[in-house]
């Protein structure tokens, strides 16, 4: 169903990125990887989706931060496979601490990688959807989109904000066979949920279990991390025609975080 199409994962170097990079892959999708990260593991990576698959997979080390760089990875991605049929904004960092200690460079990175970088892409994508009459936008959000947990004021700023994106964009492009939806994961057991328990630790004075415990499982009612393969399969639901009338939703997938 997916075969053939163009696929542009940000941030699928690692963790849930590199979760539905696979997934589209394995659909047949020719897929433009991003993300930071060791060179010969990237490329290891990117050579083994390609093969496996029978995909042309590309990579691009733009920084999310950057618009120059994402307006060119973005141009590479529409010269390579003429235009983005599927989007996924996936690229995120998290910084933990108290509003009044919260560093300003690391709000800033938060705001530009995990929300602003959403708009520079959507935007360079949107034409060639329009013209073909079919596009599927998917942003990585979270369950801080909906609600706030302490000591994380960017990124639930910046999520929050995806949130608002999400449904923007939605409603502009309804009629032109382009759907955009957010999925809003509660803790994935990822790289990035891993490095952030030492700054948690810190600020609530809390050992590693306590905070796996008390902190994160204990916002989930099914006291299990969310796996990296669920939610690269409910974004292939969304990739589908059978979620043609699915937009502008929000999507969780928290074990049950939110209903609480
Ligand atoms: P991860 O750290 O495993 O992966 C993050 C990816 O983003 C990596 O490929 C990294 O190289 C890339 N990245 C970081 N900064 C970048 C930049 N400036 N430019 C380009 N790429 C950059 O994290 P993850 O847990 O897989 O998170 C992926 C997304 O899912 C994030 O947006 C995150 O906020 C969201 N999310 C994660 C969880 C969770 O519990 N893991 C929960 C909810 C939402």
């Amino acid at each position: 169903m997916l075969k053939g199409k163009a696929a542009l994962v940000t941030g699928s170097t690692s963790g849930i990125g590199l979760g539905i990079a696979r997934a589209l892959a394995a659909q047949g999708c020719n897929v433009t990887m991003n993300g930071f990260g060791d060179a010969d593991e990237i490329e290891a990576a990117r050579a083994a989706m390609a093969e496996e698959n029978g995909v042309e997979v590309r990579y691009s080390g733009a920084d999310m931060s950057k618009p120059d760089e994402i307006a060119a990875m973005m141009a590479e991605a529409d010269a390579a496979f003429g235009g983005v049929d599927i989007l996924v904004n996936n690229a995120g960092i998290q910084f933990v601490a108290p509003v009044e200690e919260f560093p300003v460079e690391k709000w800033d990175a938060i705001v530009a990688i995990n929300m602003s970088s959403s708009f520079h892409t959507i935007r360079a994508a949107i034409p060639a959807m329009k013209a073909k009459g079919w596009g599927r936008i998917v942003n990585i959000a979270s369950a801080h989109a909906l609600v706030a947990s302490p000591f994380k004021s960017a990124y639930v700023t910046a999520k929050h904000g995806v949130a608002g994106l999400t449904k923007t964009i939605a409603l502009e492009v309804a009629e032109q066979g382009i759907t955009v939806n957010a999925i809003c994961p509660g803790y994935v057991w990822t790289p990035l949920v891993e490095k952030q328990i030492p700054d948690t630790m810190k600020a609530r004075n809390m050992t590693e279990e306590e905070v796996k415990r008390d902190v994160m499982l204990l916002a989930q009612p099914t006291k299990q991390f969310v796996k990296i393969e669920e939610v690269a399969a409910f974004a292939l639901f969304l990739c589908s025609d059978g979620a043609a009338q699915v937009t502008g939703a929000m999507h969780q997938i928290d074990g049950g975080w939110i209903a609480k």
